[in-house]
Formats: structure tokens, sequence, C-alpha cells
């Protein structure tokens, strides 16, 4: 068993953990088995001052701290988290239900990756301004300045990467961070908190308080906090992005998609196949990008769909330490319902021809996993554009197959939503895929492959989907500020109130 304590309370400023005040407890459960796993102290109102406060006070002192300095502290946390890879990844396992061969190779790696990748990118001149003559006796510097107290929240699907994600700009530019995982997903925060802390990191740069909607509500509209920096869905997001905004806080939101992926008439069906499989079963379904509506040349679909049902046995759920094991449950009790309901709805009352899966769990699972919050992977065929399970965000491992004339009009469908996070194009003749792809609204695309996100990737949504990128170069800028400064080299100045 990982965890011995039987509760876990906010880390923050250095301050005994058990100096925190609790606001109540929620329990943490195995989502392949539906066993507890730990029970959690929501943080108070009170605690959640003192981690800002805390943050506010370690703000001079780490913004003062050379880059290069910064970067080094972080680089050994990124030391620490490939050392821990495997412990880490078993807690992720446990905590999100995803399997460990897909924790273990992505969720820590790509997080370390981008904590890596702003270490060095501060350490190298990333926060550098610009400097230019005015006219011979004056010049324009410009800095790259740290916003202050920050706060993350976080979604439950890629929990340790995305407080990750947030905290390495966010750290490496010099400011400090308050963060809060999803009550579905806390456990890696206290382990994060600690590996920083064993870095050098200083009291008060990194702090954890835990608890839902309301603790990330009060921090949002904390008037000591600058920026927020959020994922999740696009309801939620809308209103941080509100309640941030009254305060005029600076906000990145990653939220929701519905993204079409569309197979070109030369696409190479195998390959056609096996990307619109990465596109909606990786993590169960679980991922904001994912390509759920498949657009297929009408022509082709039987061929798709034999080929999609052949590939379909190599998914395989069980026992996710079991090193064969692809597939895993859903996160929460809530969430299977949410997954459950659409995928009746879809039988039932948009009538899509259900191709495979269904409501069941997944035949092969063994006894002992039979409580927890398991689906088959699942396709719907011949589906349309007015289905809700086509326009609406399912979050789950259920693909639509809608079939489509001429790529004129794969374009135009693909491109009816609100939602605009990501978008894809497989084809043999790349030509074509990139006019195809320059023509799709969405923020994050790809050609012939399908989700790989690496940290020098500035990834963000377009419409609906969200507000300001992370990750790249432009995710550094999205932690800083703008200070430019003229200086007038002219000994004396002439000004309107001179003597005439
Ligand atoms: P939610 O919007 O339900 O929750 C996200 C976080 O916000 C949680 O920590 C949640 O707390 C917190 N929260 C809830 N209400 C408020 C509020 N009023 N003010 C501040 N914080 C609040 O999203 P999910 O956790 O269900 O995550 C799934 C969603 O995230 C999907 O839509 C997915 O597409 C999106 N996502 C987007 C990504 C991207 O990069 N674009 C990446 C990953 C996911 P709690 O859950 O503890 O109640």
């Amino acid at each position: 068993m990982l965890y011995q304590e039987a509760d876990r309370v906010a880390f923050y400023g250095g301050a005994s953990r058990r100096d925190s005040d609790v606001a109540g407890h929620f329990q943490s459960y195995n989502p392949s088995n539906d066993e507890p796993i730990c029970r959690i102290a929501i943080s108070s109102h009170r605690t959640i001052d003192h981690a800002v406060l805390a943050a506010q006070a370690a703000f001079p002192s780490w913004s003062a701290t050379p880059p290069v300095e910064r970067a080094r502290i972080l680089q050994r946390a990124v030391a620490l988290l490939r050392e821990r890879n495997d412990q880490l990844a078993r807690v992720e396992t446990l905590d999100t239900g995803k399997p460990f061969s897909e924790t273990s190779t992505v969720d820590i790696v790509t997080g370390a990756d981008v904590l890596e990748y702003f270490a060095n990118l501060v350490a190298s001149g990333g926060l550098n301004g610009e400097s230019f003559r005015l006219r011979p006796t004056a010049m324009v510097y410009t800095s790259k300045e740290p916003l202050g107290v920050c706060v993350g929240i976080g979604a439950w699907n890629y929990p340790i990467q995305i407080a990750l994600w947030k905290s390495a700009p966010c750290l490496a530019a010099g400011n400090c961070m308050v963060y809060k995982p999803s009550e579905f997903t806390p456990l890696h925060a206290e382990y994060l908190a600690n590996i920083y802390k064993e870095a050098g990191l200083p009291p008060g740069v990194f702090n954890v308080v835990y608890g839902a909607g309301d603790v990330g509500a009060y921090l949002t509209s904390h008037p000591l906090v600058a920026k927020v920096s959020f994922t999740g869905q696009v309801s939620t997001g809308k209103k941080v992005a509100g309640t941030a905004g009254g305060g005029m806080k600076y906000v990145t939101a990653e939220l929701g998609g519905k993204s079409p992926l569309i197979v070109m008439p030369d696409a190479d069906l195998e390959r056609a196949v096996d990307v619109a499989m990465m596109a909606n079963f990786f993590s169960t379904g679980q991922v904001c990008t994912n390509g759920t509506r498949v657009f297929v040349p009408r022509e082709m679909t039987e061929s798709f769909e034999r080929a999609l049902l052949e590939k379909m046995q190599y998914v395989r759920a069980g026992d996710l330490f079991d090193a064969a094991t692809n597939f895993g449950p859903l996160n929460s009790r809530e969430h299977w319902k949410k997954v459950t309901e659409y995928v009746r709805y879809g039988i039932e009352t948009d009538k899509a021809r259900l191709l495979c899966g269904g409501t069941d769990a997944p035949a092969e699972l063994p006894a002992e996993l039979r409580k927890g919050y398991w689906v088959r992977p699942t396709v719907f065929a011949d589906c349309t554009d007015d289905m809700r399970i086509v326009k609406e965000e399912i979050f789950g491992p259920v693909m639509s197959i809608l079939p489509y004339a001429g790529v004129d009009e794969a374009v135009t469908r693909a491109n009816t939503t609100h939602l605009g996070l990501a978008a894809g194009v497989v084809g043999r003749d790349v030509g074509q895929c990139h006019s195809t792809v320059s023509r799709l609204e969405a923020g994050i695309t790809w050609i012939n492959t399908w989700g790989e996100s690496p940290a020098e990737m500035a990834v963000g949504g377009w419409k609906q989907s969200g507000v300001g990128v992370e990750n790249g170069r432009r995710g550094l800028d999205a932690w800083v500020r703008n200070k430019s400064t003229l200086v007038e080299l002219e000994s004396s100045t002439a000004t309107v109130f001179s003597k005439l």
C-alpha cells in the first residue's frame, strides 16, 4: 500500500502539514476496483490564505534569483522526477486508472521534459528583453517581469503532467504558485511538492491546496493572485475566466474539444485506422485533444470499419500493472455515468449504428476488477453532424465515424463547431494534407499522427477551447509581463515648460 497516512493536507510555505486548517475531507478511490485509497483534507479558507501569503512572501527573493540559478534547482527536480519515474507512475495509475504501461512512459516523462525545457530556456536567455536606439540621444529597453503569485488549477486526466506544465514555466519565470489538483486525482501533488523541496526550491515558491470547485473559485477570486492557469471543462473555464477577468488577472485556459480527424481519399488504410485509434482510445479516451469525429470518404467507410474492427482486438483491458494492459477504466464513478449515458443516448436516441463496444464492462475483465469504472471502447458508424454524440464532448473512448463526399465538405463540417482545440489529417499526399490542415480551425494540428505534444510545441485551443498557450517559447511569455523603459541620454531635456 502506497498510502499509510490517513490524511493528506495542504503543503505550503514550509509550514507543517499538521498546522493547516481543514474544512472537511474527501475520499480518493482506485478507479480500477472502486476501493478507497486515502482521505484528503480539504483546505480551509484560512489555509488557502496562508498558502497565498507564503507565495507572496517568497516572491521577492525567488523573482530576484538569477534565472540560471532558478534553472539549476528546477534541473535537480527534473533528475528526481526521472529517478522516481516508476514510483510516481504507480501513484498516477492508482489515482487515474491509467495503465502503468502508459503512466510510466508518458505522464511523468512529458512533465519532466517540460520542466527541463523551461529551465534550459530561462538559463539561455529566454527571459531577455530587447533594446533599441530610438534616436541618437535616447534608447528603449524592455524586460520580461514575473507576475507574482499565480494559481494553477488542474483537471484529472493528466494530473502530474498538468501540474508540471503549469509550474515549470511559472517558476522558471520567477513567479510563485499555489496549485490545486482535481479532487478526483489529488495524490501526485504532494509528491511533486516534496520533489521541488528536495531539489532546493525555497519555502513558499510552490504550494498545494486541496478541495473541489469552491477551493478553485476562492483562489481565482483571491485579491493577491496575479494569474490563473486553468485546465478543465469549457463551462468551468468560462466561470474562471469571468472571475479572473473581473479582477484584471491574467488567464490561461486549456479547455475541452470535439476534434475532427479527416481521412483523405488517398490515405493508407492501416495508417488511418492506427491514427484514429490513438486519437480515440489512448488514456481510455480521456484526452482533451481526442479526435472523436472521424471523417472518412464515403467509398472507404466499409474497408475502414473492417480494418478498425480487426485492430480493436488489440485494445486490452485488465490489471493495470500488467505490461500487456493498454486500456484502463474511466477515472470516476461520476464520469462513468456520464460516458455510459452518452453511449446509451447514441444507441437509443441518436440511433447511430453501434459498430462495437457499448455500455458494458470489457468481457475479459477479471472478477476482482468488475466493481471498477470500466467501459468498452466504442465505435459508432454512419454518424451525422446533428447527433448529440457527435456534437458534445464525451471525454471517453467513443469514436464517431462520419462519411463524407469531398474534402471541401469534410473541412466545412469539421469546422462547424464552437470548439477548436485540435484537428488532424491522414493522407499520402503531404501537400494536400498541409493545405487541408491550414483550413481547419484548431490550435493544435497533426498530419499522419495524433497526440504527440513535445515541450517545444506551443499548444492551446481556438474558439471556446481556450485562451493562450502552454509550452514552447510562447508558453513562457504567458507567465511574464512586459516593462519598457525609455532612457534619455541627453544631459538636459527640453520640455514644453522650458523658458522661452
Ligand atoms: P472541470 O472543469 O470539472 O474541473 C477542472 C478543475 O477546476 C478541477 O480542479 C475542479 O475542481 C476545478 N473547478 C471546478 N469548478 C471550479 C470553479 N468554479 N472555479 C475554479 N475551479 C473550479 O474539468 P475536469 O476535471 O472534468 O476535466 C476534464 C475537462 O478538462 C475536459 O473537458 C477536457 O477536455 C479538459 N482538458 C483540457 C485540456 C487542454 O489542455 N485543453 C487538457 C486536459 C483536460 P474539482 O474537480 O476538484 O471539483
